[in-house]
């Protein structure tokens, strides 16, 4: 029997996923990147963003030494420091290079669109190539959304994107957006010498969070002297010389060096040909798919940011392969399929942040029953010889059954942490079965069987 056919637009994580999963199940597959193998994730998005916390967090390391019993200084090498972005990006990039073509995945640069629903047609250095396909994955990712009050320069007025390597640590970010992205890059120009604005449109950094966790990280920023301007939506950003004003609906005027905007994503669906296939968007402008990630063509799959769903590369890495299991027929068998109410994810600021499942103000929200468990960190004694007992742990279980509904973690390493938690949820575990896991002493995870008991 012939080989099924798949062409992938788009070499993110929900990409490359897909590429490698079909490949090993025994799929043809060609994939066509327009940038880096690797995709947004890796060039802008996670890979930098993580990189240049990783040496913020060193800075701060050393700001706790005297707590440690040391004396040490640090200062920055921002020349390093971009080096360490592009080796870090080099060695990830060539690394996923190896992995698909020795699994046989053909790698194509070059723009695609569909010419119709079984082609599609690469735009190459060496010209146009007509693809066929029996299966077509669509992960094209996002790009940041960039409102028309907006004058972004790549300068002085910044995307996430434009921040990576940063040509120079600003002398003073004006953040506007305190969603995921928006705390994170203020905790990463807090963490390497700036002074930042964060502006906070509503009155909690991170509104779908936990309020609780929100107050924990607000209380971090402002004792770093982070300006949190809370009820503060821009509405205006200009640009005279060095100095960036970023003017707000209730007439505040926030001035800095810089104006970095985190005010989401939009998605790449522009000239791929989707009429031609005769794919649907939804209202928002997303390919419209099911529980399968199939859109309304029963055989054009979307993965990753551009299907509107969860836009964490975990999960676009997790559709991929569940896409990849769908069209080779693997969910005849035991298949779960993918439960987005049950992604673990974090925030990586300092604290960091993180959850799973359930949250308690959302199981009010709807009525359930829950029982809350709380157990700070400052219980904890790995978190008193790290000398970081900030924060807590928080575990969310069904008070009949016992079974963990879902946890939030902020304090140290919470994003390693949450693991255990989302493993519990993922299984329908109950709190004894975390208690029953014996966990190594002293370590910060005791602190989860602390709060299942
Ligand atoms: C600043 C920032 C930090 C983030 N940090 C994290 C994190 O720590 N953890 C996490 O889980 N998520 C994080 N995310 C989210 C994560 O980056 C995205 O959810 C993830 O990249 C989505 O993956 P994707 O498969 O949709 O593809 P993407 O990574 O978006 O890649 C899509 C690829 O498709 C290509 N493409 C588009 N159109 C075409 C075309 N017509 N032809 C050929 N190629 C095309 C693009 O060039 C791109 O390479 C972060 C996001 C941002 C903005």
């Amino acid at each position: 029997m012939q080989a099924k056919r798949l062409v992938i637009i788009g070499a993110g994580p929900g990409g490359n996923t897909c590429a490698t999963v079909a490949a090993s199940l025994g799929a043809e597959v060609t994939m066509v990147e327009r940038d880096v193998i690797g995709g947004a994730a890796h060039l802008w998005d996670c890979i930098p963003s993580k990189t240049l916390i990783a040496t913020g967090a060193e800075l701060a390391e050393l700001t706790r030494a005297p707590v440690m019993g040391l004396q040490a200084q640090g200062s920055l090498d921002i020349e390093a420091l971009h080096r360490r972005v592009q080796d870090i990006k080099a060695h990830l990039h060539d690394q996923l290079c190896t992995q698909l073509t020795s699994q046989g995945v053909r790698l194509i640069t070059g723009t695609a669109r569909f010419k119709d629903a079984h082609t599609v047609v690469a735009d190459t250095d060496a010209g146009l190539e007509e693809l066929e396909a029996d299966v077509v994955l669509i992960s094209t990712g996002s790009r940041p959304r960039v409102p028309t009050f907006a004058p972004v320069d790549g300068e002085r007025v910044l995307t996430t994107r434009d921040s990576y390597p940063p040509p120079e640590i600003p002398d003073h970010a004006i953040i506007i957006g305190s969603g995921v992205t928006g705390v994170e890059f203020t905790h990463m120009f807090a963490s390497l010498g700036s002074r930042v604005t964060l502006l906070v449109s509503r009155q909690q950094v991170l509104p779908i969070k936990d309020a609780e966790v929100a107050a924990v990280l607000e209380e971090a920023f402002l004792e770093r002297g982070v300006d949190l301007w809370k009820g503060a939506r821009a509405n205006a950003i200009t640009r005279d010389g060095d100095t960036v004003r970023v003017g707000c609906e209730d007439g505040r005027l926030a001035e800095g060096s810089h104006a970095v905007l985190a005010v989401g994503s939009i998605p790449n669906t522009e000239g791929l040909g989707l009429e031609e296939a005769g794919v649907e968007l939804d209202a928002n402008g997303y390919v419209r798919v099911n529980h399968n990630c199939l859109s309304n063509v029963g055989h054009i799959y979307a993965a990753g940011d551009v299907s509107g769903k969860l836009p964490l590369s975990s999960v676009a890495a997790m559709q991929g392969r569940k896409i990849a299991e769908h069209f080779m027929g693997l969910h005849n068998r035991p298949h779960r399929h993918l439960d987005y109410d049950k992604a673990a994810s974090a925030v990586f600021t300092e604290p960091e942040i993180a959850d799973v499942g359930l949250a308690e103000a959302e199981a009010f929200a709807c009525g359930f029953k829950i029982r809350v468990t709380k157990v700070p960190f400052s219980a904890n004694a790995k978190a008193l010889i790290k000398g970081d007992p900030r924060g807590f742990v928080k575990l969310i279980s069904d008070p009949a059954r016992g079974v963990v509904l879902g946890g939030s973690i902020v304090g140290r390493n919470a994003a390693e942490l949450i693991g255990i938690v989302a493993v519990a949820v993922a299984n329908g575990l109950r709190d004894a079965d975390v208690i029953d896991a014996l966990l190594v002493h002293p370590t910060l995870s005791e602190s989860l069987a602390d709060a299942a008991s």
